[in-house]
C-alpha cells in the first residue's frame, strides 16, 4: 500500500512509510556491510597455541552473538527450525577440531584453517544426493562467516547472512540484494532511506514481508542485535523494545489482521465486477517465477508486469538467450491458460547489474534507462526479443516496452521484434500468431501523446511509478520528498484520463500496473478514469476485489466527479480517504490509516 506517515520520532520508536502491509514482532538483525578477505599465510610452529586460542574464542563470542538473537526470537515465539540447525552446526565439536588440526598439521593461520574446513564441509554436502541435506550446506556457510567475521573483529555482511525470522534494519536496501532473500526468510524490515515506490518496496510487498522505509537517519547505529522490534507495515510505524502488554496488543491486531486476511480468500475466484456490471480484470505484478503460484492463489486473472531485470542481477555476466527463454517459458508454462505481460529490460537507475558496463550517469533516472538502453545496446535487446518471441509459442505472451517518451521508440521496438520474428522464422522457429506488444505510459511525454502511441500499441501499460516521479519532479526513492508522492494529484489523473481516452478511441485495453493500482484507497477513481485492468502484488488481489463488488460504477463517477472540484492534491487525498473509510470501514480500519 502506499502512503506516508507523519514523520515522527521517540525513544520508543520511529514513524515512516508504510511499505508493505502487516505486523510483525521479531528481534532486530543490523545490517552491516563489509566485504569478508581471509587472509591466509602460514605460522611459525610457536605461534599455533595462539592461533588455537584465537579460533576458540571466535566460536565462543559467535555462541554467544545467535544465542543472543535466538533470545530475542524465543521472546517471540518465532524461533524456527533453519536457525536451530545453524545452531547444531557450531555446537558441533568436529567442526573446532578439523580447523584445529588444520592448523597444528598444516601450520596454516587460524582463518585460513576455518576456511579450508568450510570448502571441505560444502565440497562434501555438495555431493549428497538428498535435496534437503544440500540444502544444510547454507546453514553451515552461514555459521563459519559467522566464526571467520568473529576471528577478524568484523561485523556480519550481507542480507543473505541475516539468521531467518529476523527484523532486518539497514540504511538502506538494493533490490539486488532484496531479490536474493526468499519467501519467509526473513520477517520484517525496516530502512532509514527508501519511499513507497522505491523498488525495494516494491519487491517486498510482492514477497509479503512487512516493512516500514523512511524512517530517517541513526535507527541502525543505535540499534544492538536482538532488540525486540514491532514493525506495523500498515501504520508505518516501528517500535523498539516494547513492553509485554505493547507486544500482546500487536499480537491481537496481528491476529485479527490474519483473519481478515484469511475471509478475503473467499474473494479470490470472483469476477471484480461492479453492481452495476463493469468487470475490472485483476493482474499480478511478479519479479519471480516461483511467486505464480500465489499469484494464482489469489486470484490472479493473469500477469500485468513480469520484471525481467532480475535476470540481469546478481552476476557478472549477460543471461544467454536460452536462459532467457527457459525463464519466459517457465513464466508462461506457470501461469497458462492466463496471460503473462513480460516486460522487455529497465535497466538503470537503481537497477544495474554488474554485468553490464554502464558508466556512471549524473542523474541516472533521467538517463539512459528503459528503452533507451534497448536503443543504445540493441544486441541486448535483440537477444532478449528472441527469447520471448520463442517462448511465446508456450503460452500467452504480451511484450512491454517501458520508458517511453517518443513515438520513434514505439516504431523502433516494434521494427527490432518483427524484424527477430522473420529472423526465426528463417531459421524455423515460429513464435505465436498472436504475439501482442505494448507500450508503458510512465513518462508525461508518453501521456501527453498517448494519442499518437496508441494506434501503434496492441495495449497501454500505465506505470504509475515512474509517471508520478516525472510529472510531480519527486524522485521515487527519495524519503524526503516522499511527503509529495501523491497519486491522487489532479496532473497525475489529469494523465491517467488522457491515456485512457486515447486507449478507448482506438479499442485497445489500459493496465495500471504501478503501485497506485494496488491501494483501495484508488479502486474508484481508477475505475472512473477507465482503467479497464490492475495489475499489482497479488496479496492485494482479494480485497481489492471485494471493494470493486461491492461498489457500482456509478459511485466512482460521483468520486471523481467531487476530486475534479477540488484543487489541491491534499485536499483531494483527505476527501477521498474519508469517503472510503466511511464508505468500508471495516476494510480501512484493518489495513491501516494510509492504506
Ligand atoms: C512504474 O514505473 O510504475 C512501473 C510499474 O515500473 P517500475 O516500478 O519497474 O519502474
Ligand atoms: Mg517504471
Amino acid at each position: 500500500m502506499s502512503g506516508t506517515a507523519a514523520l515522527h520520532d521517540d525513544a520508543s520508536g520511529r514513524s515512516g512509510v508504510a511499505a508493505s502491509r502487516g505486523i510483525v514482532i521479531g528481534p532486530a538483525y543490523v545490517l552491516r556491510r563489509e566485504r569478508l578477505v581471509i587472509p591466509e599465510y602460514h605460522v611459525e610452529t610457536h605461534q599455533v597455541p595462539g592461533e588455537i586460542q584465537r579460533l576458540e574464542t571466535a566460536f565462543s563470542e559467535t555462541r554467544a552473538r545467535l544465542h543472543e538473537i535466538r533470545e530475542g526470537m524465543k521472546e517471540t515465539g518465532l524461533l524456527g527450525d533453519v536457525f536451530d540447525a545453524q545452531f547444531l552446526f557450531l555446537e558441533d565439536p568436529t567442526l573446532l577440531e578439523n580447523a584445529r588440526r588444520n592448523v597444528q598439521e598444516l601450520l596454516l593461520n587460524a582463518e585460513w584453517a576455518l576456511q579450508r574446513e568450510l570448502r571441505r564441509l560444502e565440497a562434501l554436502f555438495e555431493s549428497m544426493p538428498d535435496p534437503y541435506i544440500r540444502e544444510r550446506s547454507s546453514d553451515i556457510s552461514f555459521v563459519v562467516r559467522r566464526v571467520l567475521q568473529a576471528l577478524m573483529g568484523r561485523e556480519p555482511e550481507g542480507l543473505k547472512n541475516a539468521p531467518p525470522g529476523v527484523v532486518v534494519v539497514a540504511n538502506d536496501l538494493t533490490p539486488a540484494e532484496l531479490a536474493q532473500v526468499h519467501r519467509g526468510h526473513i520477517a520484517g524490515f525496516v530502512t532509514e532511506a527508501g519511499s513507497p515506490t522505491s523498488h525495494v518496496t516494491i519487491i517486498a510487498r510482492s514477497l509479503e514481508i512487512p516493512s516500514v522505509v523512511g524512517v530517517g537517519t541513526g535507527l541502525a547505529r543505535d540499534l544492538t542485535d536482538g532488540t525486540v522490534l514491532i514493525v506495523d507495515g500498515s501504520a508505518g510505524r516501528v517500535l523498539i523494545d516494547p513492553s509485554p502488554d505493547t507486544i500482546a496488543e500487536y499480537e491481537r491486531r496481528r491476529d485479527q489482521r490474519a483473519m481478515f486476511e484469511r475471509q478475503l480468500l473467499r474473494y479470490v475466484d470472483l469476477p471484480a465486477e461492479t453492481k452495476d456490471g463493469v468487470l475490472i480484470r485483476m493482474l499480478a505484478n511478479v519479479d519471480q517465477v516461483d511467486e505464480i503460484p500465489d499469484a494464482l492463489r489469489y486470484g490472479a486473472e493473469g500477469i500485468g508486469l513480469y520484471r525481467t531485470e532480475f535476470l540481469f542481477m546478481n552476476r557478472t555476466d549477460l543471461p544467454s538467450e536460452d536462459e532467457q527463454f527457459e525463464a519466459y517459458k517457465a513464466v508462461l508454462e506457470a501461469i497458462a491458460p492466463r496471460h503473462a505481460v513480460i516486460r522487455s529490460l529497465d535497466l538503470g537507475g537503481e537497477k544495474v547489474p554488474s554485468g553490464l558496463d554502464i558508466s556512471e550517469e549524473p542523474n541516472p533516472a533521467l538517463g539512459l534507462r528503459g528503452v533507451r538502453m534497448s536503443i543504445a545496446r540493441p544486441d541486448i535487446f535483440r537477444t532478449q526479443l528472441r527469447a520471448l518471441v520463442r517462448a511465446s509459442a508456450y503460452g500467452r505472451l504480451k511484450i512491454m516496452v517501458p520508458m517511453i517518451s517518443s513515438l520513434s521508440e514505439v516504431i523502433f521496438s516494434r521494427e527490432q521484434l518483427d524484424r527477430v520474428t522473420e529472423e526465426l522464422r528463417a531459421e524455423g522457429v515460429t513464435g505465436s500468431a498472436n504475439l501482442e506488444l505494448g507500450v508503458m505510459i510512465e513518462t508525461p511525454a508518453a501521456a501527453t501523446i498517448s494519442d499518437l502511441i496508441a494506434p501503434h500499441a496492441d495495449f497501454l501499460s500505465i506505470g504509475t511509478n515512474d509517471l508520478m516521479q516525472y510529472t510531480l519532479a519527486v524522485d521515487r526513492t527519495n524519503e524526503h520528498v516522499a511527503y509529495l508522492y501523491e497519486p491522487l494529484h489532479p496532473a497525475n489523473l489529469r494523465l491517467i484520463q488522457r491515456t485512457c481516452q486515447a486507449a478507448r478511441r482506438v479499442g485497445i485495453p489500459v493496465t495500471m500496473c504501478g503501485e497506485m493500482a494496488g491501494d483501495p484507497l484508488h479502486a474508484w477513481i481508477l475505475m472512473a478514469l477507465g482503467v479497464g485492468e490492475l495489475s499489482m502484488a497479488a496479496s492485494s488481489i482479494p480485497l481489492l476485489k471485494k471493494i470493486v463488488r461491492d461498489s457500482t460504477a456509478a459511485e466512482g463517477r460521483d468520486l471523481l466527479a467531487a476530486v475534479y472540484r477540488l484543487g489541491g492534491a491534499e485536499e483531494i487525498r483527505h476527501h477521498v480517504e474519508q469517503h472510503m473509510a466511511r464508505r468500508f470501514p471495516l476494510e480501512f480500519e484493518q489495513i491501516g490509516a494510509s492504506g
